[in-house]
C-alpha cells in the first residue's frame, strides 16, 4: 500500500462539510484522513512520501473540460506564430524553421492571427513558397477555424479543388485560404500526416507535461477518432488522467471501444467561429450583412446523430458558438429528450459563446451542461475586433459566463487548448477579470468551475473535484493564495506541485 501525506498546507477543500484543513493522508491514491497537521503527523511512518507545503494554499487538482490533447502536444513540435504581427515576421519564422529542419516534409504553423498584421490577411501561397523554398506549409489560425496553404501543401490533400471553403479571389484564382469544410478536412488530414511524421507518443508526452505544469489532474480530451486508440493505450502511464470524447459520428465504434462520451469540435462541430464569419448567427454579421455564418449539419442529420448516441447511453458534447448553432442544438436536444427522456444525461454544449435571449433558460430546463472557455475573453475581449464583426451590442454578450452562473446553469470551464493554453490559473484569472464587468465571477466560484464542476461534467463528482475522505488525492500547491491576491494578479500565481492520486507528477523548477 502506497501512502502519501500532505503537511503544513492551507487547504481549500471545496467541500462545504469541511472547507479548510492543514493536512491529509492518502492510501493507494484515495484520501483516508484529512485534518490538522498535528493530527496527521502522528500517522507518518518511515518510507511514507511526505510533501511539506510550507503553509501554501492547496486546492483540488484542476479539471480542464475542453482540450484537444494530441493537437496540443503536436503544437509543441510546430512553428508557433503566437503574437506575430507582420507578414514579414511570419515569413522569417518559417524560413528559420525550414533552415533548422531542412527537408521536404510538411511544416505546420499554429496560432496565426490575421487581425494582428496591418494587411489583416493570411500569407499568400507565393509568400509561403518564398519563405520555405516551395516546401509544403500549412498555417493555422489561432481559432483553428481557418487556415492557409501553399500549392505544395494543397496537393498533399485528398480534396477536390471545388470543396466548399477553398477561397478564390475575384479573378477565380486559388488564394490558399481554407474555411468551412475545406479547413476541417485539411486540419484532419494534415494532423494525421504530421503525427505520422513526428510520432504521436512524443506529442502525448508534451501535452501531458503542459497539463500537469498547469496543475491539471484531469483533462477532458476531445479527439479525432484516429488518435483515440493510441490515447487509450497510453493513458494508464500518463501523469494526467483523461476522459476521452471522440470527435466522430461513428456511434457504434465509440460504444465498442467501451467509451461513454462522444462529440467535440473538429469534424463534429455545428458551426465555426466569429472572425472567419463561420459562427452561425440568427442575425447577419455586422460587417457582412448577407452572411449568417455556416451550419455544418442539416437539422435531421443532427437529430439522428444525437438520437443514436443518446439511445446508446452516451454523453454528447458538441461545439456551438453562434446563436443559430445554439438554437439548432437546443432544438435537437429538446426533440431527443422529449421522445426518449433519460435522467441525468448530462449532455453538453461546448463554448455557448453567443446565445440568444431564452437559450440559457431552455438549456437549463433540459438539464444540459455548458463547457465555457473564459480565456477566450482574455485573448478576444468584447471590445477588441468583435464590435466591427458582430456589432457592439452582440460583442458585449459574447462568453456570458457570469450571467449563466447567476441563472443557475451547470457550467464548467476549460481552455480549448491549443486555442488557449492549458493554464487553469489563466482561465480563473479571465473568469474573474472578464472584459465585461457584468460577466465576472468571484474567485471562489471560478475555483469551483475549474474543479468540482469539471468533475460533474464527466460524471466523476464521486471521486474528483473536492478534497474529501474517499476521493482521489488530486491536488495542487500554489505559490500564492488566489483567495487573497489582487484579482488582476491571479494569472501570476504559479503551480509549485501537482499531485495525481497521491503521486507527485510535477515539481516546479524540475525539467520535463
Ligand atoms: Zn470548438
Ligand atoms: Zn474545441
Amino acid at each position: 500500500m502506497k501512502k502519501f501525506i500532505l503537511m503544513n498546507a492551507d487547504i481549500w477543500t471545496g467541500s462545504p462539510r469541511q472547507p479548510g484543513a492543514e493536512a491529509l493522508v492518502a492510501e493507494d491514491g484515495r484520501i483516508v484522513h484529512i485534518g490538522t497537521s498535528a493530527e496527521i503527523a502522528a500517522e507518518i511512518a518511515p518510507g511514507d512520501e511526505v510533501l511539506d507545503a510550507k503553509g501554501r494554499r492547496v486546492v483540488p487538482g484542476f479539471i480542464d473540460t475542453h482540450v484537444h490533447f494530441t493537437l496540443t502536444g503536436l503544437g509543441h513540435l510546430v512553428i508557433n506564430l503566437d503574437g506575430v504581427d507582420s507578414l514579414q515576421a511570419v515569413q522569417e519564422r518559417l524560413r528559420l524553421h525550414h533552415e533548422r529542419y531542412p527537408g521536404d516534409s510538411l511544416l505546420l504553423a499554429l496560432n496565426f492571427q490575421p487581425e494582428l498584421n496591418p494587411q489583416k490577411r493570411f500569407p499568400t501561397p507565393e509568400e509561403l513558397d518564398v519563405a520555405c523554398g516551395g516546401r509544403p506549409v500549412y498555417v493555422m489560425d489561432r481559432s483553428a477555424h481557418w487556415s492557409a496553404v501553399n500549392r505544395a501543401a494543397f496537393a498533399l490533400l485528398d480534396m477536390p479543388a471545388d470543396t466548399p471553403g477553398v477561397l478564390r479571389d475575384e479573378a477565380g484564382q486559388f488564394t490558399g485560404v481554407l474555411t468551412d469544410q475545406a479547413n476541417t478536412a485539411a486540419l484532419e488530414q494534415f494532423w494525421q500526416l504530421f503525427s505520422r511524421q513526428v510520432g504521436l507518443k512524443t506529442a502525448i508526452q508534451k501535452a501531458s507535461h503542459e497539463a500537469v505544469r498547469g496543475g491539471i489532474t484531469t483533462v477532458h480530451a476531445l479527439e479525432e477518432w484516429p488518435s483515440v486508440p493510441t490515447l487509450l493505450s497510453y493513458e494508464p502511464v500518463l501523469p494526467v488522467s483523461l476522459v476521452i470524447y471522440s470527435q466522430t459520428r461513428k456511434v457504434s465504434a465509440v460504444c465498442e471501444a467501451g467509451l461513454r462520451q462522444i462529440g467535440g469540435c473538429g469534424s463534429v462541430m455545428l458551426d465555426g467561429d466569429f472572425s472567419p464569419h463561420t459562427a452561425a448567427l440568427l442575425e447577419p454579421y455586422t460587417d457582412a450583412p448577407h452572411q449568417h455564418g455556416t451550419l455544418y449539419y442539416e437539422d435531421n442529420e443532427l437529430y439522428e446523430y444525437i438520437l443514436q448516441a443518446h439511445l446508446n447511453g452516451l454523453q454528447v458534447a458538441l461545439h456551438s458558438v453562434g446563436s443559430a448553432a445554439i438554437e439548432q442544438l437546443l432544438r435537437a436536444y429538446e426533440r431527443v429528450l422529449r421522445e426518449h427522456p433519460r435522467k441525468d444525461h448530462r449532455h453538453r454544449i461546448e463554448h455557448f459563446e453567443l446565445p440568444a435571449p431564452g437559450h440559457a433558460e431552455r438549456a437549463k430546463k433540459l438539464g444540459l451542461c455548458l463547457a465555457l472557455q473564459p480565456a477566450f475573453n482574455h485573448f478576444w475581449p468584447h471590445h477588441g475586433e468583435y464590435p466591427s464583426v458582430i456589432g457592439p451590442d452582440r460583442a458585449r454578450m459574447v462568453d456570458p459566463l457570469g450571467s449563466l452562473v447567476k441563472e443557475g446553469l451547470t457550467v464548467a470551464i476549460g481552455s480549448d487548448s491549443p486555442v488557449t493554453p492549458m493554464n487553469p490559473m489563466l482561465s480563473i484569472h479571465s473568469a474573474v477579470n472578464h472584459s465585461n464587468p457584468s460577466e465576472r465571477v468571484d474567485v471562489e466560484t471560478a475555483l469551483r468551475l475549474a474543479t468540482q464542476a469539471g468533475a460533474y461534467l464527466a460524471f466523476e463528482e464521486g471521486i474528483k473535484g473536492t478534497l474529501e475522505v474517499g476521493k482521489r488525492a488530486d491536488l495542487v500547491v500554489l505559490s500564492e493564495d488566489p483567495l487573497q491576491v489582487a484579482p488582476e494578479r491571479l494569472r501570476e500565481i504559479e503551480v509549485l506541485w501537482t499531485v495525481n492520486q497521491g503521486n507527485i507528477v510535477y515539481t516546479a523548477g524540475e525539467g520535463e
